[in-house]
């Protein structure tokens, strides 16, 4: 059973060398320069040896002229000079291939990652994705620029040496001969050890990857709740299990060493044994000896070499299985054969008929449950609900980053399915609850929105979006750097800049996550100003947190266990729907309390 499961393995790996020769194709110019190098400088050093027979037996032998050493020697050193520019070109062409190949590799897998569903990622670590295309493809690189030029310069020694062994001496080979299958069948053995724990290693170094990345990003979470003793904790056990597989490896691959060091000098050694005698015999000559001697110590160097390598190949054949396991993930989102083109000019009209959503990771509980509605043009619509109740997923689905289960959401009268994602999304802007900034500049962060605003039409979005001002008291005005995910602004400067994004976008549809933390009174009045003018003209779903937005809009919708149990106008649904009620005086409540907290201010004030 487990020998089946290791040729198993070994299928699947040649299939993934071969897929890995697709991104060699465009390089065949290259590939074939490095190869004939390669075979120019092998075919070079093999010649060496016959050098060097006639340098011994013509050479240091009696009655040889000086003229006749001197022409040998010149002819060496031009092979030399030959040997040495044909390394240059392998060397550089070789390298050169695998820094390529690596970069395309990034390239495509990185470019097929950021298209693929927003569902795939629910399931895979984004630290895993990240060492796929760092680790992973480094890994590829040192073996496509530098392991499989070693394997394949020591096969052609291998194979020229064993020719001219045989040419040279045909009993001694024997000898040789006799210790390959020795020599073969111990680094099979180990090889294939290697090659399966090599996988589990590089699996178990990506995880630690991905828990450096979560602690890191949270780390004021994870010392607020003093938590780092823990996450040592939870850390070391990462790290020394990561240690403990890659210490069986190098433990493998160490006896696969020094077996391969043992058996192949063993055999050297025996041959000397019986050239030696040979020559003392008089059966051959000291030359013959010399040239039979150079080849066999290539072969074995060669042998030596290829099991060396052998290792790297087969991390390499875990790594490649990885990457290509991560272009061969299957886009669940794709657009139809014939998509379908909105009608210009794009109005914006959103129609949910009868839709049925459920998350493929649960699939017998329905997120979203016969949600039919109409949202005209121009309109705003709030949806209202307790945590939970599926308004992020309403969002989600009209963004299609899911498609419904049942149903259909229609957009101008097209259902979103027969759009181009991308041609829907045009239309679309969305300002998330948390605004996520970029590392980059304000300008840069802004003009994500669309990607060819001048910096006057940034700067209009921004003086719109209520943001110009705080913008322009920035140490570097437009140009400053924001830091990493925005730290270097406050939350409501962020929501200022997100809500300048969409404006910029000046899109159709507007989706918008109302910001629940707390702000202070008059960034919250800017935030509400800015979203109000971003608000108008366009269709507005809202997903509402607040009563000042609610009172404002066009309609209602109350959300509850993903059916819509209720929609109006807000003075309507406080008599209509008994939830709503709760919820509106729950928020009255909250805000004459608040309003008491702040009159009470000035006196607690004075009284300290
Ligand atoms: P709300 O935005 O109203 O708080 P959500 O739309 O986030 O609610 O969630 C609706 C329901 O779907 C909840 O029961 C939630 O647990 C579930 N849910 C949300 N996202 C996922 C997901 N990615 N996979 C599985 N279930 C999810």
């Amino acid at each position: 059973m487990a020998d089946q499961g290791g040729d198993e393995r070994g299928k699947a790996n040649i299939g993934v060398l071969r897929a890995m020769l697709g991104f060699l194709r465009p390089y065949r110019a290259q590939v074939l320069g490095a190869s004939v190098a390669l075979v120019c400088t092998a075919a070079i050093t093999l010649s060496i040896g016959q050098g060097l027979r006639m340098l011994v037996d013509s050479g240091f032998a009696s009655g040889a002229t000086e003229d006749a050493l001197n022409q040998a020697l010149l002819l060496f050193m031009g092979m030399v000079v030959l040997l040495a520019f044909g390394t240059f070109i392998r060397f550089y062409l070789v390298s050169w291939i695998g820094e390529r190949v690596s970069a395309d590799l990034r390239k495509a897998v990185f470019a097929h990652v950021v298209t693929l569903h927003p569902g795939f990622f629910e399931n895979q670590l984004s630290g895993d994705i990240q060492s796929r295309i760092t680790t992973d493809t480094s890994l590829l690189q040192t073996v496509i620029g530098s392991s499989v030029s070693i394997a394949l310069r020591n096969a052609l020694m291998f194979f020229g040496g064993l020719i001219w062994l045989f040419i040279t001496n045909p009993k001694l080979t024997g000898v040789v001969l006799l210790s390959v299958p020795l020599v073969i069948g111990p680094i099979l053995i180990f090889g294939r050890r290697v090659r399966s724990l090599s996988r589990s290693s590089q699996d178990k170094i990506a995880s630690v990857g991905s828990f450096v990345g979560e602690a890191v990003k949270n780390i004021k979470l994870v010392q607020a709740f003093n938590h780092q003793q823990a996450d040592r904790a939870t850390f070391d056990r990462h790290a020394e299990t990561a240690f403990d597989v890659a210490i069986v490896r190098i433990r493998q691959r160490a006896w696969l060493t020094t077996i391969v060091i043992v058996l192949v000098l063993g055999a050297v050694t025996g041959m000397l044994w019986v050239g030696g005698h040979d020559v003392l015999a008089g059966r051959i000559s000291a030359g013959e000896l010399t040239a039979f001697i150079f080849y066999a110590v290539m072969v074995a160097a060669s042998v030596g070499a290829i099991s060396e390598v052998y290792g790297d190949l087969q991390r390499a054949a875990g790594a490649a299985e990885r990457l290509l396991e991560l272009l061969a993930a299957e886009n669940r989102i794709l657009p139809p054969a014939q998509p379908v083109l909105l009608a210009q000019p794009v109005r914006g009209e959103i129609a949910f008929d009868a839709v049925d959503f459920a998350y493929a990771s649960r699939p017998e509980v329905l997120a979203i449950k016969q949600f039919t509605l109409n949202v005209p043009a121009g309109s705003s619509l709030a949806l209202v609900g307790s945590s939970g109740a599926g308004k992020s997923t309403m969002i989600d689905l009209l963004l299609r980053f899911y498609d419904v289960s049942g149903g259909a959401i229609r957009f101008d009268d097209v259902d979103i399915r027969d759009l181009d994602p991308a041609e829907l999304r045009q239309y679309i802007a969305m300002v998330p609850q948390q605004p996520v900034l970029f590392t980059g500049t304000v300008a840069d962060n802004i003009r994500y929105g669309r990607a060819d605003a001048s910096d006057e039409d940034i700067e209009a979005a921004a003086k719109a979006a209520y943001a110009h001002e705080f913008i322009e008291r920035l140490p570097e005005g437009y140009q400053s750097f924001v830091g990493e995910g925005g730290v270097r602004l406050s939350g409501g400067q962020r929501q200022r800049i997100a809500i300048a994004r969409a404006l910029l976008a000046d899109p159709r549809l507007l989706l918008l996550d109302e910001a629940t933390s707390a702000l202070d009174a008059e960034s919250e009045y800017q935030v509400q100003k800015a979203l109000e003018r971003l608000m108008q003209g366009r269709t507005s779903i809202v997903i509402a947190h607040r009563l000042a937005t609610v009172i404002n809009v066009d309609r209602i919708a109350v959300l509850d266990h993903g059916e819509l149990v209720a929609c109006g106008r807000h003075s309507e649904l406080l008599s209509q729907s008994p939830l709503y009620a709760r919820w509106a005086s729950l928020q009255f409540d909250e805000a004459n309390h608040q309003a008491s907290v702040a009159d009470e201010r000035p006196l607690s004030g004075a009284a300290q």
